[in-house]
Formats: C-alpha cells, sequence, structure tokens
C-alpha cells in the first residue's frame, strides 16, 4: 500500500527550532511506522558501534531517537528493518572494518523489503568515503556526519517517504542540540558529553577534522543531565571530552574542568566518576586537588604519551616534552599513590629513529603504567603528518613488538599492587567466560572477576583481591552490599 504524504507540506510545518524540530519528526516517523506495521512491518532497529566512548555515546543517542520513531532494539541484523554504523576513522582499519561488515549485509537487503541500512560518525566526515559509498554500495541508503547526529529522525523521515538515499554531511557547526532522548546501554552507567570537537591539531590526528572544532557545552545542562541519570540509578558517570582539560576555554568566564568535575562529583547520590581524555599538556595541579579531596573520583588517569622522544613529540605537535612528561607522572604518584595511569602509543611516526623510540621505551619504564594502548602509525589523509616522510614498515613492526613486551611486563608488575586488598567494586556483567562469575571495575578501572549472583550487577559491592592475573584479578565477594540498585544490562 502507497501513504499519501505530502512530504513538502510537512516539512514546511515543522518546527524551525530545535530540538522542537526534531520531535515532529519523531512522531511523523512513528505514525508511518504505525502504519507499516499493520502491513506486517517489524520496526527493528540495530546500532553498532564501531569506535571510541564519543561514538557509544551518538549510538545511545540514535537508539534513542529510533525507539521514540517506533522502532524496537534487536541485536541480531537479520531481523532489523534500519542497521545504523556509527563509525570510526582514526586509523585505516577501522575504515576496512566498516566495508566488511556493510558488504556483508547486502544479502540481507535484498531479502528484506524496505531496509534501511545507514552511516554516521567520523568516516563520513571524509569526501572520499562518502563518493565510494554513493558510488560501491547503492544500498546503503541514509549517510550524515558527525555533526546532525541530531537529525535521524528527519533524515530517517526523508528516507522512508521519498524512498530516495538521504545523504547529508555538514562540514562544522556550532550547534549543540540539547534535551533528545538517548538510550543507555547499562542502565547503572552512563557517559555524558563535556564537549565535542578539538582544537589539538596533533599532526597525525583526524579527530579536529571529522569532529570539528572544540565547542563546550554550557555547564548547567551537563550537570542537569548528570541529575537526570542518577536520579534514573546511575552510580556511575564519565565526562567525555577529546581533551577535558580545555572544558570552557571556548565560552568567556566558563567553569573550569576541575570546578566542572567536583560540581558532578558532589552531586547527591554520585558513587563514582570518571572522565576521558585529559591531555598532559595542560593537567592542573588544580584538577589533581579535586581528585584528592572528591574520593568519589575515579583513582585512574589516562595520560596519553604518544611519544616519549621531545622531537618527535615537537613535531606531533603535542606541547609536552618527555621531561616535563615525566615530571607530571612522578607529581601524580605523589600526590595520588593509588592512581592507576593508563597510555596510549604511537609507534612508527613519521621521522621516528631507534633513538626516538629508545626514549619511548625509557618512559614506559619509569612511569610503570596499569595499561598501555599500542598503536601502529597509521597515515590519514588531510593531516599534516601524512606529508612527513615515513617510517619503512618492517622498522615500525619491529618497533611496535618489542615495545608491546615491555608494555606488558611493566603493567602486569603493576597488577599486584592490591593484591589482597578488599575494595569497592561496581558489577557491571556476568563474566562471558566463567559460569556463575560476575564482572566488576574497582575504582582505577582494572578488572574483577568474582563468583555471584546475576541480580548484584549494577550495584556496588566489596570484594576481596585474591588472585592476580597480570591485567585483572580474581576475588570473593565480602559481605554483600544492601543496596538493590541492581537493574536490567541491554545493549546497543
Ligand atoms: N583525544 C584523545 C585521542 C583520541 S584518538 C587524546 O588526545 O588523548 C585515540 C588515540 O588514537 C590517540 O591517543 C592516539 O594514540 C591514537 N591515534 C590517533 N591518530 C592516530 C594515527 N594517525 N595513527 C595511529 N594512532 C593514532
Ligand atoms: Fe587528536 Fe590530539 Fe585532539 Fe586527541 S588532542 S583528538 S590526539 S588532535
Amino acid at each position: 500500500m502507497d501513504y499519501i504524504i505530502d512530504f513538502k507540506e510537512i516539512v514546511e510545518q515543522a518546527p524551525a527550532e530545535e530540538p522542537a524540530r526534531q520531535y515532529y519528526f519523531m512522531d511523523r516517523v512513528r505514525e508511518l511506522v504505525e502504519m507499516k506495521k499493520q502491513e506486517g512491518y517489524a520496526a527493528h532497529c540495530m546500532v553498532e558501534v564501531m569506535g571510541c566512548q564519543m561514538s557509544a555515546k551518538d549510538g545511545e543517542k540514535l537508539l534513542g531517537i529510533l525507539e521514540r520513531c517506533g522502532y524496537t532494539v534487536t541485536e541480531d541484523d537479520r531481523d532489523a528493518d534500519v542497521v545504523l554504523f556509527t563509525t570510526c576513522t582514526v586509523r585505516e582499519n577501522a575504515n576496512m572494518k566498516l566495508y566488511g561488515r556493510v558488504g556483508r549485509l547486502k544479502h540481507q537487503y535484498e531479502r528484506r523489503d524496505g531496509m534501511i541500512i545507514g552511516i554516521t560518525g567520523c568516516m563520513m566526515q571524509e569526501k572520499d568515503e562518502v563518493e565510494g559509498i554513493r558510488k560501491r554500495y547503492p544500498y546503503v541508503r541514509l549517510v550524515f556526519g558527525t555533526h546532525n547526529v541530531y537529525k535521524l529522525a528527519e533524515l530517517l523521515y526523508q528516507t522512508l517517504v521519498t524512498g530516495k538515499r538521504t545523504f547529508e554531511v555538514l562540514e562544522d557547526t556550532k550547534l549543540i542540540v540539547e534535551e533528545l532522548p538517548s538510550d543507555r546501554r547499562y542502565r547503572f552507567k552512563g557517559a555524558v558529553n563535556i564537549s565535542y570537537g578539538c582544537n589539538n591539531f596533533c599532526t597525525y590526528c583526524i579527530v579536529p577534522y571529522v569532529r570539528g572544532r572544540e565547542k563546550s557545552r554550557n555547564a548547567t545542562a551537563i550537570l542537569r543531565e548528570c541529575e537526570q541519570l542518577i536520579a534514573d540509578g546511575c552510580l556511575e558517570i564519565t565526562l567525555l571530552g577529546q581533551n577535558v582539560n580545555s572544558y570552557g576555554n571556548d565560552i568567556p568566564g566558563s567553569t573550569s574542568f576541575p570546578e566542572l568535575l567536583a560540581a558532578v562529583a558532589e552531586l547527591p547520590g554520585l558513587r563514582r566518576v570518571r572522565y576521558m581524555t585529559s591531555n598532559p599538556k595542560d593537567l592542573s595541579d588544580e584538577l589533581i586537588e579535586v581528585m584528592k579531596t572528591h574520593p568519589n573520583i575515579e583513582r585512574h588517569i589516562h595520560l596519553p604519551l604518544q611519544s616519549g622522544s621531545s622531537a618527535i613529540l615537537k613535531r606531533m605537535n603535542r606541547h609536552y616534552t618527555k621531561e616535563s612528561y615525566l615530571a607530571l607522572v612522578e607529581k601524580i604518584r605523589r600526590e595520588l599513590p593509588e592512581v592507576a595511569l593508563t597510555t596510549d602509543i604511537i609507534v612508527g611516526f613519521p621521522g621516528e629513529t631507534e633513538a626516538d623510540f629508545q626514549d619511548t621505551v625509557e618512559v614506559v619504564q619509569q612511569a610503570q603504567f596499569d595499561a598501555a594502548y599500542t598503536f601502529i602509525y597509521s597515515k590519514r589523509t588531510g593531516t599534516p603528518a601524512a606529508s612527513y616522510e615515513q617510517v619503512p614498515e618492517e622498522d615500525v613492526k619491529d618497533r611496535f613488538d618489542r615495545l608491546l613486551k615491555i608494555v606488558q611486563e611493566s603493567s602486569a608488575a603493576n597488577e599486584t599492587r592490591d593484591l589482597g586488598k578488599t575494595m569497592e567494586v561496581l558489577v557491571e556483567d556476568e563474566n562471558k567466560n566463567q559460569e556463575g562469575y560476575l564482572t566488576g571495575r574497582l575504582s582505577n578501572s582494572v578488572l574483577v572477576h568474582f563468583p555471584g549472583p546475576k541480580e548484584l550487577i549494577g550495584t556496588m559491592q566489596m570484594v576481596k583481591l585474591t588472585e592476580s592475573k597480570g591485567f585483572y584479578y580474581f576475588g570473593e565477594l565480602v559481605g554483600r552490599q544492601s543496596e538493590a540498585q541492581y537493574c536490567e544490562t541491554g545493549s546497543i
């Protein structure tokens, strides 16, 4: 059956301001979906997150909008009428992964009448990738970028009614649309964006180009969202920004990050607050002080090193040196001895010599990270480093393998630190590998597995750490906390 819908008229009647306009389109999609359901349309949707925590947060927003549009979440793409991907493009292999997934959905698209496969996220901010999808993947019917995730309902409506492919990617935006629906993966923990984009322009990194200039959210809106999450049963909140330390720099007279973090930590009922990511160039004494005075701020700092060579750091445009980084680590260890330090390291940045690499090794050995995420440099078109002279592949591979070993040794040594102690754990999930076991996190983000009933998921429990496995612990429940804050886990 064809529905008689005057698309032009519907669009003309839509409110101009946001978020009212999007709520209007969510209602229009919902009406359409209800009609289609009469004819057997299942209205199942799925969002597949392929990137970082920002991408996961976008995924929650997309799911929230789809549910409000009348769709029900499924985890099986064979059963989905709408499948959306939130993509990553930080490294080349992320792009490859997307094309593999989309390719495998073709068969599905041919079998399922009216199926919509859509792609958003960082990769869609790259013109060449979008053009490639336009030509090579005709069954991808919806493409939008990082700046108009909020517009999903409007774009979906257009795709459903016109039957045409919808492509809308904006270069940048100053607009932040608040108060849209969101569907959280876990009821007991949530993430809140405090800023979008990045102004740092590290020379290897595509993020400022695909996420745009830094835009901080208003502190009142952030606190309101945190309060709603707590009221909704959240025990833990993660504050998200590409560089949380520069929060507010774009708003004259704004609250600083340490002030914002303190205000969130002081919200009644919040058991834990975390943040990602903190650039070493501007991690302030105030931030350390706020962490000292607020025990519910997670005892974990992710402090991306990228390279231990001052010369490479300069060419990466990181604004710190090997010495200043090590001095900062020392200060953190002195002021906050229980903090776990984790890092990101890039191996094989253009021009990296064996001596530069040895500087990285030295920093790793001295800093004794609890965990380090190591990446092979990936050339990103459009970034300054793409035009620098690249390091031969075999040298990079050899350095990467050596670094991985050193990193594993140093983090394994750290993870016996708390052995034998009884510590508070936020219980997050059932342990998939061991029947009857649960998995949770310590305040320093380290994983603990212990036997226990699944009703404890979403509660804080005291667990004795009985065995260290290098990167995680096994433990035993000590007593049982009475608060019945547990709730179901879903997934996106
Ligand atoms: N804003 C965060 C980083 C986001 S990207 C920060 O500054 O810490 C996450 C990580 O990906 C970076 O820390 C870096 O180690 C890695 N990365 C970014 N661009 C890369 C590239 N071109 N090649 C390899 N790794 C890269
Ligand atoms: Fe990329 Fe540097 Fe910005 Fe992090 S701080 S997102 S690495 S440009």
